[in-house]
């Protein structure tokens, strides 16, 4: 299909002139509807305003079931108005993201927000089956391919053959609001590594820090980072405020002072609505002053007449105090400018760590003492299937044991300290955190169970911080490797490494 119609939110976000404003829309659960009738109000209402660059689509937020966004996407297309469809990969494996990916050319839906999802919750007659076959990593990798011409691999249907490229503008979301350090590295070492995979604009998690929004610009221009950086901004009403308040929002952190705040504005005429579209304002004019390229705004039970108030105000306010009266921090949240310094002078490597890691490096490592012989020895118990059985079992013995092994055929364990994401991490995340996390507890087990990353932060060699660099992104699992050796995958060069099979 050719791409005609112009796409003014990529026009906008990629002029350094303008300050690029998106509105977030959350379809809600059936195709029809009051709910529905309202967002459709709300978009063509502000069609006569230019403002709204683009209204972005969620999908399936909560981890429940809501209408798709590419259908939503569509009716909004037709009305003259840019998307930013939001793209998880929660409910999709990696054919079904694949085959959307061609729906969004298709139907020239172009612009995608790629973010792993929260967590299936509720579902038909149950809890759906969380997917997560891919990350946002390796999602923004395969996006990445399709723009450039797609080379389809040998042995499968149509091989060899080259994909048109597709246009998409895909970008990728960073939370600078967590608590504690490990899990505010491993953001700042993911957006680098999303960046690194292709992502081409950033959106913010929602939040009530300034400081921590500073600190994401500061940190996006001592990378060098060149694409443009959105800010997430919120306007909550008391329920809202209140169900953020408790942690039940994956990743989303409002303060008590924040609550509290909101609590006496409700006792206004107007119910605190002024009150709370006014501090929206200022925030959009601090973060406008920061160097942010633009605002992802949001909020519930908003009409057009708000957003508009609210975007007047942010246009005429201006000022060195705006950041400091909407700062809500959460006590004892980590700053990066806080740095390695209150660490202790000599960090102490946990011995698991440094045992697991001397042991990987001997027998996994070409260069290690063990190598050559686990190769040979590997290599040869594959010519015979009993042997392979006897192996196998053994492997699974051994690493069962020690690391919770689930026999997933590819091993990643030295990229996690030693610890097991397919046993830990509920999203079976290989290449770092989701954005759910508050206070270092994953968003499946709130205040029970340590986010997985947060305790491979901790379990690991000297933190970071200081030196916050991308990773590799680890590729999507083979899934014919499932249930097999993956020490015999790894020496026999199937699993993600790719070992040369080298006698
Ligand atoms: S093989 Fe897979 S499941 Fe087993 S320890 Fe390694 S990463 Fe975990």
């Amino acid at each position: 299909m050719t791409q005609t119609s112009t796409n003014l939110f990529r026009q906008s976000l990629t002029d350094p002139s303008e300050f690029t404003i998106t509105y977030e829309l959350v379809p809600g659960r059936g195709s029809d509807g009051k709910r529905l009738e309202k967002i459709l109000q709300l978009v063509e209402d502000a069609q006569s305003h230019s403002r709204i660059k683009a209204f972005s689509i969620t999908d399936n937020p909560g981890g429940h079931p809501a209408l798709s966004p590419t259908s939503l996407g569509l009716e909004i297309q037709a009305m003259g108005s840019s998307t930013l469809l939001h793209f998880s990969l929660k409910d999709k494996n990696r054919n079904m993201a694949e085959s959307q990916l061609f729906e969004c050319h298709r139907t020239n839906l172009l612009n995608l927000l790629v973010l792993g999802g929260d967590f299936p919750r509720y579902g038909f007659q149950g809890q759906a089956m969380p997917v997560f076959d891919l990350d946002s990593t390796q999602l923004l990798s395969l996006i990445a391919q399709l723009r450039h011409s797609y080379s389809i691999k040998k042995g499968a249907p149509g091989q060899k053959m080259k994909l048109p490229p597709m246009d998409f503008f895909a970008g990728c979301v960073v939370s600078p609001f967590k608590i504690l350090e490990a899990e505010q590295v491993w953001q700042y070492v993911k957006l680098l590594t999303k960046i690194k995979c292709g992502a081409q604009f950033v959106i913010s998690q929602l939040g009530f820090d300034m400081i921590k929004y500073q600190e994401l610009i500061r940190f996006t221009r001592e990378q060098h980072i060149s694409i443009p950086v959105m800010a997430n901004v919120f306007v909550p009403s008391l329920t809202v405020a209140r169900i953020m308040n408790t942690g039940r929002v994956p990743g989303v952190i409002l303060p008590d002072t924040l609550l509290q705040r909101i609590e006496d504005e409700q006792k206004t005429s107007d119910r605190g609505e002024e009150a709370r579209l006014l501090r929206a304002a200022k925030m959009i004019a601090a973060l406008r002053e920061m160097g942010y390229a633009g605002v992802h705004l949001g909020g519930n039970n908003l009409n057009f007449d708000s957003i508009s108030f609210l975007l007047d105000q942010a246009e005429t306010l201006t000022g060195p105090d705006l950041a400091k009266e909407t700062h809500f921090p959460e006590p004892s949240t980590w700053y990066l400018a806080d740095d390695c310094s209150n660490k202790p002078k000599k960090y102490k490597t946990p011995l698991f760590y440094e045992t697991n890691d001397f042991v990987h490096k001997q027998a996994f490592n070409e260069r290690g003492a063990f190598f050559r012989f686990a190769r040979k020895f590997s290599l040869q118990a594959l010519n015979s299937t009993f042997f392979t059985r006897i192996y196998t079992f053994l492997e699974y013995l051994i690493k069962k044991v020690l690391f919770r092994c689930q026999m997933c055929g590819d091993c990643t364990l030295s990229h996690s300290s030693y610890l097991c994401p397919q046993a830990g991490c509920p999203k079976r995340l290989v290449n770092g955190p989701c954005g759910g996390s508050i206070n270092g507890y994953c968003e499946v087990y709130p205040k029970e169970k340590l986010c997985f990353w947060v305790r491979s932060y901790q379990c690991g060699p000297e933190p970071h911080c200081k030196n916050i660099r991308a990773t590799e992104s680890i590729p999507p699992k083979d899934w014919s490797l499932n249930k097999t050796s993956s020490w015999l995958n790894y020496y026999s060069g199937k699993d993600h490494c790719k070992l040369k099979n080298r006698k």
